[in-house]
């Protein structure tokens, strides 16, 4: 910096002064004109010609900020923050370029300065750097809003650099003077700017309260009020939130809302400062306001309102306070919905958007809109995700909803094949910009987008829809953070024509005593296992021949469950998940119940029905399942739900006759046709022996030996014609002795001994002496 002398006299910066007043002040101390100072504070350059640096505080290069340091004997960061330099990137950008507006900044350029005349008057005419950002409107030191133009020219102060051969007057409107101008260009309009009126404010003013806000934000570097309290927001954003709130409050409200929301000061002094501007702006760019002659006092209205709708304690609350803006708009004949409030401001928050959305809350007409925005949520969001966060969401969601939550779901007229279909799609809806038919695709539904549609309208036209799209939104919210066990699209496209195959069947029905049916029964088990599995309607299964019956029948299968049959098909269905390498994947899942704490769903609850009571009907006589729900206030779904998490036991009789036949299988098994042929014909042993040989009673031996083929005689063995001739016509034994040693009676014996030709004795002789040998 050699060549750079020290400036003559030591003028200090004041605190929070901007540079362009700093210097404004030394040249003004020294009588010396603006330019001379400018080409004192730099050198000669290698041509000859001085090479201003630009004091102006918009732009201010590193080399120009250590050339001002080094003859101010100032540290380089004391002039550096002198300069706009420390809000580049939060409050304006110095990157703009000239006639363009810069995306994010909203709040003008610096390129002008407001001012407080008694700061003016207290400094000697000294200015503040603040006061050239659009967000600051008010002196929170001398309580009133900042003057934007000279009280008597009416010209916007510090936009321009001071002409360069005059001496500088600090705290004097330095524009040409408008009756002298054409004639000399020296002239000044040299009005005392300490002296301009100004709108004070009591101390406990919301317009004060709302610009120390502003100036929080600013020092700390973010928002950590109101909505951005759980969730801080850099203060670039949070100021583009408060530009895009403020300048359609000027917009779209109307002078008796604003006055509804600000002091009567402050909407009596915007009423004016709008009637006295020449041309009042149409509506739409009213928020131009922000930034032209009154800019302080419609900021200070813009900023105001806009503070209090961010600073309410949460998104649900401000949406409420900003809900009158809404209405404000549309009754402008504007379009204000969730597609056009984005465009409200450039670069705001995600907490705005929140605002915005808990706003439109009520006034959204179609579920899937709510779904889409997420509106039952306490932060709603715009739809986010591209197409692999979709695939992600829809791999969690079975194309028919859970019963255990479809169910709760299900209010008439609307029945659980439509309602599980179009709560999957709504469910996928949660958070994307799906249309219900690519959701409806996406879980490979085969209902059509209509019928969602309707079904979706339909429930949200039921009571305590509230609670169900809370419900689908926690829902969604949870699977998203801890995805199911499940890949439902992989359970979709499984080949599912190997499940349950017919000799596992048979096997099952053998050791559970099930009769087994006549095909349509194993079909109908696939079917239960093909929902569960796949999360498809049984419709779709390889197993379900179309027609009405069929399903009527399907819908009774659940009676036909028993605790000893439900869980080898569960087991089946197992194997069928290990054959295709899913082993580790659970064969159903649902979501935990918890998730609907504090809900009240407007569908049956399954748990409220007494299952005793349930089984015992299931039980008796032939009473169908849906009579059967009529009995107990739920719904066929609900007891065909019932019945297949808890199946009903047998009947005492069924169970006896499903005991004998299960005892019959065992007995087949155990023994071989010949095996039984040798211990009942040959070796002779009674039916009981038999029986407790291979460990059944003595009827299912019967059974069995009828199953081999063999006829029995009242139970007992068969009696051998040689042993019964030589005993009794040989050995002269009675009828009575031989009937003892064989279990019968001596009619018995009698119709045996005619059987096989043998003459019987007369009875006389029966009880003579035996013949000796
Ligand atoms: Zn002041
Ligand atoms: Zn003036």
């Amino acid at each position: 910096m050699s060549g750079v002398r020290s400036l003559p006299i030591r003028v200090s910066p004041l605190p929070g002064e901007a540079i362009d007043s700093w210097l404004e002040a030394i040249a003004h101390r020294t009588g010396t004109a603006f330019g001379d100072l400018e080409a004192a504070l730099h050198p000669d350059n290698a041509a000859g010609r001085v090479r201003r640096p630009n004091l102006w505080p918009v732009h201010l290069p590193p080399r120009d900020v250590d050339a001002i340091a080094a003859a101010a004997e100032l540290p380089a960061v004391a002039v550096e923050a002198m300069t706009l330099a420390r809000y580049d990137g939060v409050a304006l950008s110095l990157e703009g370029r000239k006639g363009r507006a810069t995306v994010g900044f909203p709040w003008g350029r610096g390129r002008r300065s407001r001012y407080c005349p008694d700061c003016l008057a207290e400094s000697g005419g000294r200015w503040q750097l603040l006061w050239r950002l659009g967000c600051v409107f008010a002196c929170i030191e001398h309580s009133c809003v900042l003057v934007d133009a000279c009280p008597h020219c009416g010209h916007l102060q510090r936009d321009r650099r001071p002409r360069g051969t005059a001496v500088p007057s600090p705290g004097r409107c330095a524009h040409p003077n408008v009756d002298t101008a054409h004639r000399s260009g020296l002239a000044r309009c040299g009005a005392d700017l300490a002296s301009a009126p100004v709108l004070r404010l009591r101390p406990d003013h919301p317009a004060l309260r709302a610009q120390h806000l502003v100036l929080d934000v600013l020092i700390a570097g973010q928002g950590t009020f109101g909505v951005y309290a759980d969730d801080p927001h850099p203060a670039r954003a949070v100021l583009a939130d408060l530009y895009a709130l403020g300048s359609r409050v000027l917009a779209y409200g109307t002078a008796g809302e604003i006055a509804d929301r600000v002091p009567t000061d402050l909407a009596h002094a915007f009423t004016r400062s709008r009637l006295s501007s020449a041309s009042p702006a149409p509506t739409s760019t009213r928020g131009s306001e922000l930034a032209a002659a009154g800019g302080a006092i419609a900021t200070a209205v813009a900023v105001t309102t806009a503070a209090a709708v961010l600073d309410r304690p949460d998104i649900t609350d401000a949406g409420e306070a900003l809900r009158w803006l809404v209405h404000g708009g549309r009754r402008l004949g504007r379009q204000v919905d969730a597609g056009t409030v984005c465009d409200w401001g450039s670069a705001t928050s995600t907490r705005l958007a929140a605002t915005q959305l808990a706003a439109l809350r009520p006034l959204f007409a179609r579920a899937v809109d709510q779904l889409r925005y997420r509106t039952a949520a306490a932060v709603p969001s715009y739809p986010a995700g591209g197409d692999t966060a979709i695939d992600e969401a829809a791999r969690r969601i079975p194309t028919l909803l859970w019963p255990e939550w479809s169910l709760r779901f299900t209010v008439p007229p609307c029945s659980p094949a439509q309602v599980r279909p179009a709560l999957s799609a709504a469910l996928l809806l949660v958070g994307t910009a799906l249309t219900v038919g690519q959701a409806a695709d996406r879980l490979a539904s085969a209902v059509r987008a209509a019928g969602i549609t309707r079904t979706l309208a339909c429930l949200r036209n039921s009571p305590r829809w509230d609670d169900t799209l809370t419900a689908l939104t926690r829902l969604a919210d949870h699977l998203s953070a801890e995805p199911p066990p499940i890949d439902y699209d992989r359970r979709r496209r499984l080949d599912y024509r190997t499940l349950l195959p017919d000799e596992l069947w048979d096997e099952i029905c053998r050791r559970t005593g099930t009769p087994p049916g006549a095909g349509q029964k194993a079909d109908f088990a696939r079917c239960v296992l093909f929902e569960r599995l796949s999360g498809l309607p049984a419709s779709r299964s390889p197993f379900l021949a179309a027609g009405h019956d069929v399903r009527a029948k399907l819908s009774e299968f659940p009676r036909a469950l028993t605790p000893t049959l439900a869980p080898r098909l569960d087991e089946a269905a197992r194997r069928f998940l290990e054959n295709h390498g899913l082993g580790a994947e659970p064969v159903s899942w649902h979501p935990p119940p918890h998730l609907l704490d504090g809900l009240h769903p407007p569908g049956p609850d399954p748990t409220t029905v007494d299952l005793a009571t349930l089984h015992d009907l299931t039980r008796r006589d032939h009473t169908a399942l849906s009579e059967i729900g009529r009995q107990l206030d739920t719904t066929l779904d609900v007891i065909r739900h019932l019945l297949e998490k808890h199946p009903a036991p047998p009947s005492p009789t069924a169970a006896q006759r499903t005991g004998r036949y299960a005892a019959r299988r065992t007995a087949e098994e155990a023994s071989s046709r010949s095996q039984f042929v040798d211990l009942y014909c040959v070796q002779r042993r009674t039916l009981a022996e038999i029986g407790a040989l291979i460990g059944v009673s003595r009827e299912v031996a019967g059974q069995l030996a009828r199953h081999h083929g063999i006829t029995t005689q009242t139970g007992r063995p068969p009696v051998d014609p040689e042993w019964f001739r030589k005993q009794y016509v040989n050995q002269r034994r009675t009828l009575r002795e031989l009937g003892r040693d064989v279990g019968r009676d001596v009619p018995q014996m009698g119709r045996i001994a005619k059987k096989y030709s043998i003459p019987i004795r007369p009875p006389a002789e029966a009880g003579r002496a035996r013949p000796t040998e």
